[in-house]
């Protein structure tokens, strides 16, 4: 098989260098670790084919997920949209109901422009080219390079969570790993260390090691590949690597929202599009201020709104963690007072009133999604009440 080139021996001498270890080389590296891929890789759906528009799906989805759950969202959408067309057919609504759960919804809206966008211009397919995968909506360097390596077999590094926290531990890097110093060290190894025409294998390689062996906590050392050329290991390291540095305070904000009925619907409010959920569909409220918290729903909803409610009970209260936020959501039951269910609305883009049984046709985010489990699961009258 083709493999050293002047590339790799230039690899050699780095990792030589770097691993002061008279036996490891580049390639030893680079072949433990392919070898280690092939035996122990997780049978994934995307893997069985590495068709462009699933591994492209399969990396949208598996940013801020878990496999497992990943997976389950991926088999899901494939079976309703199996191809690229497919997605672009779609309508807003259904694409978001289908992410439903996943969080971080600009994902799954960046999704469906690059879809339209690829039908239009690329004839439907996925292509495989980093420059040109830059380009679409939603697509930075760690995607690009990712179905450019992947699907494509091109040989570019791809650096996520995973692979930083590999080379921080291989390469025993001392300082932290979302600093510029290490980045661009990092970046380095990755672009060094790529064997010429085995990226798909090498980089699926480095990830699979990151999430399943070199894990965030107790990685399993005795089961490593790579153990030997392991510097974090040699200099008892490990559980210093990676740096992290500081990290951000969280920020408690508080919301209250209603749940407002009038003969037997519930008022829902879609997300206006600049939003974070944008095109998901909410309950109305706002974030909680000094004062009566019942007073203060009934002031929002009829400036958000133009309607008047009556505040009948508190319902429950949800928490909900959004990047450095937790969010702390205060629901209420509320009725509409008098007939006039018309809306005249200020900071959403849509209304709808809505009989229970048919909110599983809408995309809510994860603060009115667990108000909607806990009375399914608590206050199941709520459901088929005509309030
Ligand atoms: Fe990670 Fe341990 Fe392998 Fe080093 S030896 S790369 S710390 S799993």
């Amino acid at each position: 098989m083709k493999e050293p080139s002047s590339f790799s021996k230039k690899c050699n001498r780095l990792v030589l260098f770097e691993l002061k270890q008279p036996d490891c080389s580049a390639e030893l590296l680079q072949e433990q670790l392919i070898s280690w891929f092939k035996l122990h890789c997780r049978d994934l759906p995307w893997r069985r084919t590495y068709d462009p528009y699933h591994v492209w799906v399969s990396e949208i989805m598996l940013q801020q997920t878990q496999m497992d759950r990943g997976v389950v969202y991926f088999t899901r959408w494939v079976n309703r949209f199996p191809d690229v067309a497919a997605v672009a057919a779609a309508n807003q609504q259904e694409i978001l109901k289908y992410w439903e759960g996943l969080g971080y919804y600009s994902r799954a809206r960046n999704l469906h422009k690059a879809a339209k966008v690829i039908v239009n211009d690329f004839g439907g397919e996925v292509i495989c080219d980093y420059d040109l995968l830059l380009q679409l909506p939603g697509i930075g360097p760690y995607t690009a390079a990712a179905i450019a390596s992947v699907a494509g077999n091109q040989d570019v590094p791809v650096i996520d969570a995973n692979v930083a926290r590999v080379y921080a531990r291989l390469f025993d890097i001392d300082t932290p790993v979302k600093e510029k110093k290490a980045k661009g060290r990092i970046e380095e190894i990755a672009r060094k260390l790529l064997p010429e025409g085995r990226a798909r294998l090498f980089n699926q390689a480095v990830m699979e090691l990151g999430g399943l062996v070199c894990t965030p906590r107790l990685p399993k050392c005795s089961l490593c590949p790579v153990s030997v050329s392991c510097l974090a290991l040699a200099g008892a390291t490990v559980g210093d690597r990676p740096v992290i540095g500081k990290s951000k305070k969280i920020v408690t904000v508080q919301r209250v929202a209603g749940l407002v009925f009038h003969k037997g619907s519930v008022l829902l409010l879609q997300r206006r599009e600049d939003d974070v959920w944008g095109g998901l569909w909410d309950f109305p409220g706002g974030e909680l201020a000094e004062g009566d918290p019942e007073e203060l729903l009934i002031d929002i909803i009829f400036e958000s709104t133009d309607l008047i409610v009556d505040v009948i009970e508190p319902i429950t209260k949800v928490i909900h963690h959004y990047t450095r936020y937790k969010i702390i959501l205060y629901c209420f039951l509320c009725t509409l007072r008098g007939n006039n269910r018309e809306a005249v609305l200020t900071s959403a883009d849509d209304y709808r009133w809505v009989a229970p049984k048919d909110f599983k046709h809408f995309g809510f985010p994860a603060g009115p999604r667990k108000v909607l489990e806990y009375i399914r699961l608590k206050r199941q009258e709520l459901l088929r009440s005509s309030l």
